[in-house]
């Protein structure tokens, strides 16, 4: 059987759906409430993996920065470069390499490099879905600030909402009412807005960003 995670109209909240029919279109149905739905496939936008040049205290490390190929950034920008399967940086971005031009913003996809320089603060990453839209954002954090899952956060002015998160482990911790801290995330996967249902619940937290 096949399952996909997916707001359900019915129960108003994210729930597993089995997956009844997978052709042009998607039809689930509801593993609550038994609700059938057809949807558009979803898409995951492409990833690509930008060469990152991290400077951290008179040292270089050359790193990766794992980015949706359409995602745009700019100097002054705050993101992750990965080192090895353990260590990431949190990063600022100092000058940006396309070709033989140096450029103050770019898309993922035109990048040769990245020339950043460590930061003390980890930053997150999240993929926010909207509709089937998929929005990249960065937060910036202490290394053991806490994200919960199902809990409602605002970043760069868009309220969401986790659904899961990613570990550097490969794990998924996905139970709602669950924490990890931000050093040990890979990335988190979140929906923008809260459903009707739970609403109250989750608005009480206040953001230490
Ligand atoms: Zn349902």
């Amino acid at each position: 059987m096949d399952i996909i995670d997916v707001e359900c109209p019915v129960c108003e909240i994210i729930t597993e759906h089995e997956i009844l029919r997978n052709e042009n279109n998607l039809v689930v149905k509801c593993m609550e409430c038994g609700r059938v739905q057809t949807l558009q496939k979803p898409k995951e936008p492409a990833l690509t993996s930008v060469k990152a040049i991290v400077s951290k205290e008179n040292q270089s490390f050359v790193c990766r920065s794992e980015m949706y190929c359409t995602e745009r950034v700019a100097v002054g920008d705050h993101i992750v470069a990965e080192c090895d399967d353990e260590n990431a940086f949190g990063v600022e971005i100092m000058s940006i390499e396309c070709g033989p031009k140096r450029v103050t913003a770019a898309q993922a996809d035109e990048i040769d490099t990245l020339w950043t320089r460590s930061i003390d603060e980890v930053v997150v990453r999240f993929s926010v879905h909207k509709g089937h839209k998929t929005i990249p954002l960065y937060l910036v954090c202490e290394g053991n600030t806490r994200f919960y899952v199902g809990e409602q956060y605002e970043i760069n002015g868009i309220k969401c909402k986790i659904h899961h998160i990613k570990l550097r482990n490969g794990s998924i911790c996905k139970r709602i009412g669950k924490y990890e801290p931000a050093l040990t995330i890979k990335r988190v996967y979140a929906y923008v807005g809260a459903s009707k249902t739970d609403k109250n619940k989750y608005n009480r937290r206040v953001g230490v960003w």
